[in-house]
C-alpha cells in the first residue's frame, strides 16, 4: 500500500492546495477568481471565450476525431511542483485508478477507435496499476506515451522503467521547466534539476534519445513566471545545444506550453498580483489559427474515478463532458462525437499565441 511515509522524499516547491485546505482548493474557486477579473484586452472586449470563438467563426466548439485518450490515473506524487495544475502531491494518496476502472479505460479505447493512450497523473508510475494498463496497451499495438516527472525514475520501485520502457516501445514525455539548474529547482523543489539530469541520463542508456521512434524522449518545458511559452522550434535547437554540451543528455524533441491560470499556479499568480495581468496577456495574444488544433477536439479526458472530461484541465476543474452520463463505463463513441466541449477563461491559455495543448504549440 501506498503512503506518505513510504514515498521519495525531498525539498518541495510548496505543498498542495488540498492539504493546506484553502479555499483555492475547491474549482469553483479558480473558476470564480478568473471570472472576476477586469477584461479589456482580448479580441471582442468580452472575455468570454466562447464569444471569442464565435467572433472567429465557431459558434459551438465541437470534436473533430477521436485519436486520443488520455487517462489521468491519479493525483498521487513524489512531488509538489508551484505550477501544477493537478495539484498533486504526496498527500493525495485516495485518489487513485483502481483495477476495475483501468479495465472499463480499456474497453473505451477498445470501442474509440483512438490509436494514442496518454498516461499522465499526478506521477502516474505510482499507481498500482500502471504496468498493466502500459501492457494492454501495448498488446493492443496501440502508441503509448507516459507523462514522467523524471525524478519518479530514480526511486527505487520505479528505477527499472527505463528498460522496461524501451523494451515496449512507450514513449516517454518528460517535464523539465528549463535546461538550466535554476528556473528548474525554482519551480519544482531544490535538487530537482539534478535528479532530473541523472534520470535522463539513464534512459539515454536505455535507448532514448538517438532518433529511434520506438524510444522517443520529449521534453516538456512551461515558463517560470506570468508569460507565454517561447518559438517551440528555436527553444528546441537551444535545449539540445545546451544539455548535450553541458551533461551530454539527448533528447528527441521538445515541446512547450502555456501554464493555464488554475490551481497552484493560479495561486501564485494571486499571491504575486499578477492574475489579470496574465490573464490580460493571454487574452491579448488570442490567436484564432490555433481553434482548429484544440487538443479538446482530438482528445477524451479520463479521471482516477473513471469521469469524463473534454481534457485533463476540464477535468481539475472538475467540468465534466457535458453530456446526460459522463462516466468511462457509458462512454459511446457516437455521443462523443455530437457533444459541445466547455470552455470557460482558462481555455484563453490554449489560444494565446502559437497555442498550447499536451502535444505542445498548436500553430
Ligand atoms: S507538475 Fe507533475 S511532477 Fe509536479 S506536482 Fe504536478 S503532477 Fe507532480
Ligand atoms: S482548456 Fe481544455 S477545453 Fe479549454 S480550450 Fe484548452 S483543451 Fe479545450
Amino acid at each position: 500500500m501506498i503512503t506518505l511515509d513510504t514515498l521519495p522524499q525531498g525539498p518541495r516547491a510548496t505543498s498542495s492546495l488540498s492539504f493546506r485546505a484553502v479555499p483555492l482548493a475547491h474549482p469553483g474557486k479558480q473558476l470564480r477568481v478568473l471570472d472576476a477579473v477586469d477584461t479589456s484586452g482580448g479580441p471582442t472586449n468580452s472575455g468570454q471565450f466562447e464569444l471569442d470563438l464565435a467572433s472567429c467563426g465557431w459558434p459551438r466548439l465541437k470534436p473533430d476525431r477521436l485519436e486520443i485518450v488520455q487517462i489521468n490515473l491519479g493525483k498521487l506524487c513524489n512531488m509538489t511542483c508551484r505550477h501544477c495544475h493537478v495539484d498533486a502531491g504526496p498527500d493525495r494518496v485516495d485518489e487513485n485508478m483502481d483495477r476495475t476502472t483501468v479495465e472499463a479505460c480499456l474497453r473505451a479505447i477498445d470501442s474509440s477507435g483512438a490509436r494514442v493512450v496518454d498516461l499522465t497523473g499526478g506521477a502516474p508510475e505510482l499507481n498500482p496499476n500502471f504496468e498493466f494498463l502500459v501492457e494492454e496497451c501495448v498488446q493492443r499495438g496501440l502508441r503509448v506515451l507516459d507523462r514522467c516527472n523524471l525524478t519518479i525514475l530514480l526511486t527505487r520501485p520505479y528505477s527499472h522503467l527505463p528498460e522496461w520502457f524501451a523494451e515496449r516501445g512507450v514513449e516517454v514525455v518528460c517535464s523539465l521547466p528549463h535546461y538550466r539548474k535554476i528556473g528548474t529547482d525554482a519551480q519544482r523543489g531544490d535538487g530537482t534539476y539534478h535528479k532530473s539530469i541523472q534520470a535522463l541520463k539513464r534512459l539515454n542508456q536505455a535507448g532514448y534519445g538517438q532518433g529511434d521512434p520506438h524510444r522517443k524522449l520529449v521534453l516538456v518545458a512551461n515558463p517560470v513566471g506570468a508569460f507565454l511559452s517561447g518559438n517551440q522550434s528555436s527553444l528546441e535547437a537551444e535545449w539540445k545545444t545546451a544539455l548535450a554540451r553541458n551533461h551530454n543528455v539527448r533528447f528527441d524533441q521538445l515541446l512547450t506550453l502555456n501554464n493555464l491560470p488554475m490551481s497552484r499556479y493560479l495561486e501564485w499568480l494571486m499571491e504575486t498580483n499578477q492574475v489579470k495581468l496574465y490573464l490580460n496577456r493571454l487574452l491579448q495574444a488570442f490567436n484564432p489559427s490555433t481553434i482548429a488544433g484544440l487538443m479538446c477536439r482530438n482528445t477524451l479526458s479520463i479521471s482516477w474515478d473513471g469521469y469524463l472530461y473534454d481534457c485533463d484541465f476540464n477535468q481539475q476543474l472538475e467540468m465534466t463532458m457535458d453530456i446526460p452520463r459522463p462516466h468511462v463505463t457509458d462512454f459511446d463513441l457516437g455521443i462523443w462525437q455530437d457533444h459541445a466541449i466547455r470552455t470557460a477563461r482558462h481555455c484563453y491559455g490554449c489560444t494565446a499565441g502559437a497555442g498550447s495543448s499536451c502535444g505542445g504549440a498548436i500553430a
